[in-house]
């Protein structure tokens, strides 16, 4: 076992796992998992309530995570990282928050992607369904990439409320000029949001360089627990928004019929928040921050390449294979996952023989039904998705299972 891998549990209570499912959700280190049993076993209660020492102590931890992240994507105040329950409840509320609002109305246009998973897609389906709203298509090229010239001639035309799009897709993994397409957004004078759930795992983000309006990400992908996520959202907009969730812990007093807000972040945290996972995520962030994004992209990037290559021997006795995106010649263009197409071989059959083999990938659509219509007419797609602990063996042990499966469905 690698040295990496041997910090995370999972690879020693199965020994013979190979994943390569990392764009779903990410392995725990060991310091997530202590993080998470230290904290119910010596300091568990809730928080903001009590005026005894484990609350206080919670309360405080809560805090320390929600510095920790600010820090980490470079947010100009704790205040603007408002924990949910991840990227997908990060955007509905998103959503939501501009609809109750009155910022999207009917008429009003939002900018999204073909190629958005669906969590960037149906939130939005449904602000229209409310408003009257239209959805807008931001040009891309075949390569996933945004066509600034394009996107500008429309954006001119139209106008837009929101321009809402993904940081790197969860299928095609193209880079995406994110700094460009705010910039021409903002000259429009419309909101930005980035769903950098996959992107975040494999780049730095600093919400500052980028000047974005929000940010999404789910703290589960970047090695942390489940059930949290992040929607970052500059001070000055968040503060003149009224919150969609309302309860306990978000107010300052309440009488029955009406209520005072409390200030940011809690104004938009209604109810009891899910305090432990918050906490754990701090060691997460501790972890890959250790670990250096520089490192990361060492070890992935040498992955992608060596799997092109692996491609390029598969289709001396198969064939032809459909790479999603940029293929072989461009590398550098892509980050953190493969797609491609295997014509004539159910992906469902060979994700089942893979799984036999121990040997962990996505077969199917991503939640990314539209991007497939649009690239690969509806077809579904293989996935091996890196994370910063696979290694070489781990793709050839993909290979070799792959061909051997090929053989037997075809
Ligand atoms: N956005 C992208 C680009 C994703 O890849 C995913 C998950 O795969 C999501 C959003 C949704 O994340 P979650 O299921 O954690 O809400």
């Amino acid at each position: 076992m690698n040295t990496i891998k041997s910090q995370f549990p999972i690879f020693e209570n199965n020994p013979d796992l190979i994943y390569l499912d990392n764009s779903a959700s990410a392995q725990k280190p060991k310091q997530v998992i202590d993080a998470l049993t230290d904290y119910y076993s010596k300091y568990y209660s809730n928080i903001n309530r009590g005026t005894y020492d484990l609350s206080i102590k919670s309360s405080q931890l809560v805090d320390d995570s929600r510095k920790s992240i600010q820090e980490f994507i470079n947010a100009k105040y704790a205040e603007e990282i408002i924990f949910t329950r991840g990227t997908t409840d990060s955007i509905n509320k998103l959503s939501l928050l501009l609809f109750f609002n009155g910022i999207i109305k009917e008429n009003d246009y939002i900018y999204i992607t073909e190629f958005e998973h669906h969590s960037n897609i149906l939130p939005w389906q449904n602000i229209v369904k409310m408003t009257g709203a239209k959805i807008q298509k931001i040009p891309l090229n075949e390569f996933g990439e945004i066509q600034l010239d394009k996107f500008e001639e429309m954006i001119k035309k139209t106008g837009a409320k929101i321009v809402s799009f993904t940081g790197l897709s969860n299928v095609i993994g193209t880079i995406q000029d994110i700094k460009s397409v705010i910039e021409i957004s903002k000259k429009y004078n419309a909101l930005t949001a980035v769903d950098v759930a996959q992107l975040i795992c494999h780049s730095k983000i600093d919400v500052q360089a980028l000047d974005c309006d929000f940010i999404s990400f789910s703290m589960h992908k970047l090695y942390g627990p489940t059930g949290v996520g992040v929607l970052y959202g500059k001070k000055e907009l968040l503060e003149r928004y009224s919150p969609v969730d309302f309860g306990g812990d978000m107010i300052k007093s309440a009488t029955f019929s009406s209520c005072e807000l409390a200030e940011l972040p809690e104004k938009f945290e209604a109810g009891t928040i899910n305090i432990a996972d918050i906490i754990a995520s701090k060691s997460a962030i501790d972890f890959v921050s250790n670990f250096g994004y520089e490192n990361i992209q060492k070890i992935e990037n040498e992955l992608i390449k060596y799997s092109f290559e692996k491609i390029s021997d598969l289709e001396k006795s198969i064939g032809k294979i459909q790479i999603i995106g940029y293929g072989k010649e461009h590398p550098e263009k892509r980050s953190g996952l493969i797609s491609f197409v295997l014509t004539g071989i159910s992906s469902f059959d060979i994700g089942n023989l893979l799984g036999n083999d121990k040997i962990c990938v996505r077969t199917g659509f991503h939640c990314a039904e539209p991007l497939h219509q649009s690239i690969c007419e509806g077809k579904p797609s293989i996935r091996i998705s890196f994370g910063l602990y696979n290694d070489k063996e781990d793709i050839d042990k993909f290979f070799a299972s792959l061909q051997k499966n090929i053989q037997r469905l075809i």
